[in-house]
């Protein structure tokens, strides 16, 4: 047994000795952009036949024979190399990770000896992902615990590798600060309903808990797509690029150098990687989350989201979700494109509306919301600054078509108005002179009714002669005369007839009240409304004075 493991360790040593272990990189792709936002290393065993030994087939004898650590330092080495040559030739790539073992942690010089292997190269902490599995967690956790923090203090981003393949806690999320969890490839292997769903709010609980995502064995254009719907930041497989030797990726690099995504970039795409698709509410969480506050403005559930960027002078979106679409077709456009264009003639409606939103929201930086109409169908687009970059911003946006929750409310403070309106009566009813009824709507004072007589003219005569002063009442009788009533009133001036008596109303004393008759319109039979008001403090001293002097004036 023993003269195998020394075997196995010559062979080892003699093959990190010649070249022969290597580390293949496997780019990372950003689900937004479809740029490279750095490549994971990958250890590979070249046999001198020429034949590739993959890492299941010897990382476990390397960890039988304590020998793992020296693979990790050799990856990260190369890893180092590898970006300072990007670095050199013009193609920096942003981040490289690397794997480490469970077994490296228990070494007290991991954190020294990783420094000294970036120092050599020049390499600064955060251009090495350090990519571990929860395995590492299950020794020693109050020892792993300070080299963490140790690590993060260094400036250090540790990934979670593998999640979801083995015993998952999600505790492990919350207790250490993660920069990026990557999620295992057994997520997408089962693209049944509930996998997809599982999938979904562990990217989305991620999110809530302010860890970056990453799927890997992305294999298939289907599972692109839904990660990207999910809000899956990163993104790694098959489907994109399988491990590359260094020679390879550096090939692939130059065949397409608007590929990599730069430095800056990377600043302004992880803010905007924030944003939770899934969340029941994006804009509000991430408006939230960003100020540690609520958001006053809440909404009910809505995936009508899209990501505009913005530059000084156009639009495009980055993305829409399904709901965002569908609105836009109820807008006449069949698609994102056709209001891209729409939205790039500088002189269209759209373009209008969308400027002033933005030039809003990059001002105030809360959520701006503006209402429209087009088509006579009314729709609300609310907007958020999410992050920006050399001239150009990424703004948040949801769309929503009037919904009946907001209708009801509409109406409901219609009617509110509509009752504080009547209060400013005495009395308010509705007369329907065609078929002889009345209806009353409001009545301020505990007025008798007057709508039990067997015709509306006898209710009214009975009104007439209990609340009015007998001077008055022959005048009153003529204003009610419904035989002329539409013909009086189509000749007013104002569409309305008005006089002025003394009543009693209630139990107050008789005073000057004006009456007013006004038609409603577009009804099917003739109908009109009757209000009382009484005139208030001096004015009814004015009239009293009139009836003395021009009664003929009253
Ligand atoms: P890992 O870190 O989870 O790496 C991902 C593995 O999935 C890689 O296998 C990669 O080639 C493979 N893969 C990537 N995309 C796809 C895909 O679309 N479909 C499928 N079916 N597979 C995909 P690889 O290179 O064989 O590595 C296996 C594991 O060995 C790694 O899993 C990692 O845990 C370990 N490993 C590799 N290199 C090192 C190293 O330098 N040090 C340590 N400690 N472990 C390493
Ligand atoms: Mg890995
Ligand atoms: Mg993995």
């Amino acid at each position: 047994m023993e003269n195998k493991q020394t075997d196995f360790a010559d062979r080892f040593h003699e093959a990190l000795g010649s070249g022969r272990i290597r580390a293949w990189f496997q780019p990372v792709f950003r689900s937004l952009t479809q740029q490279i936002m750095g490549a994971e290393a990958l250890a590979r065993w070249l046999n001198p036949d020429g034949n590739l030994i993959s890492p299941a087939d010897f990382i476990p004898d390397l960890e039988r024979s304590g020998l793992i650590f020296e693979l990790d330092m050799e990856m990260i080495r190369q890893a180092c190399a590898l970006y300072d040559e990007l670095r050199r030739r013009g193609t920096p790539l942003n981040g490289l990770s690397v794997n480490l073992s469970r077994l490296d942690f228990a070494r007290e010089d991991l954190l020294e000896q990783i420094c000294a292997a970036l120092d050599s190269f020049s390499v600064p902490h955060e251009a090495i992902k350090l990519e571990i599995t929860e395995s590492v967690m299950l020794e020693d956790t109050d020892v792993f615990e300070a080299m963490f923090r140790r690590f993060c203090d260094e400036g250090f981003h540790v990934w979670l590798d593998d999640f979801g393949s083995g015993y998952s806690s999600l505790n492990v999320l919350q207790n250490y600060p993660f920069d990026v969890i990557k999620f295992d490839m057994l997520f997408l292997r089962k693209m049944s309903a509930k996998g997809r769903n599982m999938l979904a709010s562990l990217i989305s609980m991620a999110k809530t808990l302010g860890v970056h995502t990453l799927t890997e064995g992305v294999e298939t254009n289907e599972q692109r797509e839904f990660l990207l719907d999910v809000g899956c930041e990163a993104q790694q497989g098959f489907y994109y690029a399988r491990p590359l030797s260094k020679e390879a990726l550096m090939e692939q690099i130059d065949r397409k150098p608007g590929i990599l995504e730069k430095k800056e970039d990377a600043v302004y795409w992880n803010e905007i990687g924030r944003v939770n698709f899934v969340n029941p509410n994006p804009m509000k969480e991430f408006a939230e989350r960003r100020m540690n506050a609520s958001v006053d403005r809440a909404s009910s559930y809505d995936g009508s989201i899209a990501l505009i960027e913005c530059g000084r002078e156009s639009f495009s979106y980055i993305y829409a979700t399904e709901g965002y679409k569908e609105r836009l077709r109820e807008l006449g456009f069949t698609s994102v494109d056709g209001l891209e264009n729409a939205l790039s003639n500088q002189r269209s409606h759209y373009y209008l509306v969308i400027q002033k939103l933005v030039m809003d929201v990059l001002r105030h930086g809360t959520i701006q919301t503006i209402e429209y109409a087009y088509h006579d169908v009314y729709y609300r687009l609310s907007a958020l600054f999410i992050a920006r970059r050399e001239g150009r911003a990424m703004i948040l946006m949801r769309l929503n078509t009037f919904d009946a929750e907001q209708e009801v409310k509409t109406a409901k403070e219609m009617l509110d108005a509509g009752s504080a309106l009547f209060t400013t009566y005495e009395l308010v009813t509705m007369i329907y002179p065609e078929s002889r009824k009345a209806k009353r709507i409001y009545t301020a004072s505990s007025l008798p009714s007057y709508d039990r007589e067997e015709t509306l003219e006898k209710s009214v005569l009975r009104f007439c002669e209990q609340q009015m002063n007998p001077a008055d009442q022959e005048k009153f009788r003529q204003f009610m005369d419904f035989s002329t009533m539409t013909e009086r009133i189509r000749n007013s001036p104002g569409q309305f007839i008005q006089g002025i008596f003394r009543m009693r109303m209630g139990k107050d004393r008789i005073s000057w009240h004006s009456a007013r008759l006004t038609q409603i319109p577009k009804l099917s039979e003739p109908v009109f409304m009757l209000t009382i008001q009484d005139v208030q403090g001096d004015l009814n001293k004015g009239f009293d004075l009139l009836a003395e002097t021009h009664p003929e004036m009253i």
